[in-house]
């Protein structure tokens, strides 16, 4: 999975994941991308991506991430969860759920699935997606 590459090119961060998110339309082709700390030190993948959509359409569109989308954060008052909410995408895929290391119990997939949006899990990739992601002990 594209996002899993681009999760690759985060910097390295001890308090954060690294996380890749792409945004692709109906027709597969690739709409926006990002990753954690593309923008600035406190950017998330989703936001990252989300930022750079334009004016084109999302009612169709599914957003790749390779971690779940957050539901509660420190450094911005806004979630990624309510930001995929606010953008109308129906469909959202990841790699892994959020492990309960920064944050106790992730609600994204919840919140997410209580609005109506789709949520597809891909578990062969956790692993690959866990292994890229987690904080580096630097
Ligand atoms: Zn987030």
């Amino acid at each position: 999975m594209k996002a899993i590459e681009l999760a690759k090119k985060c910097p390295p961060s001890s308090t954060a994941f690294s996380v890749g998110a792409i945004i692709v339309g109906k027709d597969g082709n690739e709409i926006a991308s990002g990753y954690s700390r593309d923008i600035d030190l406190h950017v998330h993948a989703e936001e990252s991506a989300l930022s750079r959509v334009g004016d084109a359409s999302l009612r169709e569109a599914t957003i790749y991430s390779t971690l779940e989308p957050c539901s509660f954060r420190k450094s911005r008052p806004t979630t990624c969860t309510d930001l995929i909410l606010a953008s109308g995408i129906p469909r959202v895929v990841i790699a892994w759920r959020e492990p309960s290391l920064f944050v106790a119990d992730c609600q994204g997939v919840e919140l997410l699935q209580e609005r109506g949006v789709e949520v597809v899990e891909l578990p062969e990739l956790t692993d690959l997606a866990a292994a890229v992601g987690m904080p580096t002990s630097r």
